[in-house]
């Protein structure tokens, strides 16, 4: 192709695009607006939430800060039937539901709301000592009905946004994680469908070592790698660590098995499954 047809069909295409009328115009008018009254708030000069505290002469204002980042990825499936349904959905206020991102099954990415802003993705969720999961996490959606495979053109544009995550906010491989490990009683999100190795072998979240399939001479929980004894450490006080709420134990080794054992999601831990989850305690320690 020469220089200037190139540069024709980049002109075409940059047409084609202006010429497409955003149906959304109404909800990013209001999008807008929203970001606005919060960098107000953000602009306003701090004040003491007490009134028990003696005033002082004068304001003060540090001239050292930026923005504070997010630290977690969630991870969900839809549930819905298409991309464009959950764009929608994210768009109706009385839904009170969203995300930062949605991924459709052709690989087409929407980023509905900016990192730095708190999305409404997690609901009652916890993971280790983290309770307000929406406040530290960046949420994506990718569009997937719960029961059918992930879309190779949809993982590899996940693979792409959790790359410029990851980059951008220095998000440690243990915190990429999916919205059933957060709130195992609730969600069910991503499905045992979803290619966590594939991720965790990119950085992504972890993953247990290939060597505790066959190595059926390790005794979990009865000894560390030293062969030191580890009194009182239990599959529930393992999943606990790794950050699993186990107020609900069978519906954390369900959420634990969905993620990292997928062939198999009942609430029973076999022999191998506590092999794999003392492998993945000593990662999360
Ligand atoms: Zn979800």
């Amino acid at each position: 192709m020469t220089k200037l047809s190139t540069t024709l069909v980049f002109a075409a295409s940059l047409l084609a695009t202006a010429c497409v009328r955003n149906p959304y115009e109404t909800t990013n008018r209001s999008y807008r607006q929203q970001a606005k009254l919060l960098a107000q708030q953000l602009q306003a000069q701090p004040t003491l939430a007490g009134d028990s505290l003696p005033p002082t002469p004068y304001w003060v204002g540090t001239t050292n800060f930026n923005l504070r980042k997010p630290n977690y990825v969630i991870i969900h499936h839809t549930a819905q039937h298409s991309a464009d349904q959950t764009l929608k959905t994210f768009t109706l206020t009385k839904t009170q539901v969203s995300a930062h991102y949605v991924i459709g099954r052709d690989g087409q990415t929407y980023h509905m709301l900016n990192d730095y802003l708190r999305a409404w993705h997690g609901g009652v969720a916890r993971w280790g000592n983290v309770t307000d999961i929406n406040s530290v996490s960046v949420g994506i959606e990718l569009d997937n009905d719960g029961s059918e495979p992930f879309q190779p053109a949809q993982i590899a544009s996940l693979l792409k946004v959790l790359g410029g995550l990851k980059r951008t906010y220095n998000i440690p491989a243990a915190n990429f994680i999916g919205h059933s490990d957060i709130a195992p009683v609730r969600k069910n999100d991503p499905s045992a469908l979803f290619p966590w190795q594939q991720l965790a072998v990119r950085g992504y979240g972890l993953w247990y070592d290939a060597a505790v399939l066959s190595d059926t001479t390790a005794a979990p929980f009865a000894a560390d790698s030293l062969g030191q004894p580890l009194p009182g450490l239990t599959p529930r006080e393992a999943l606990r660590i790794i950050g699993y709420d186990v107020q609900d134990f069978p519906a954390a080794i369900v959420a634990f098995k969905r993620h990292f054992i997928q062939t198999d999601v009942s609430p029973i831990l076999t022999e191998q499954d506590r092999r794999i989850l003392y492998n993945l305690y000593r990662k999360f320690l």
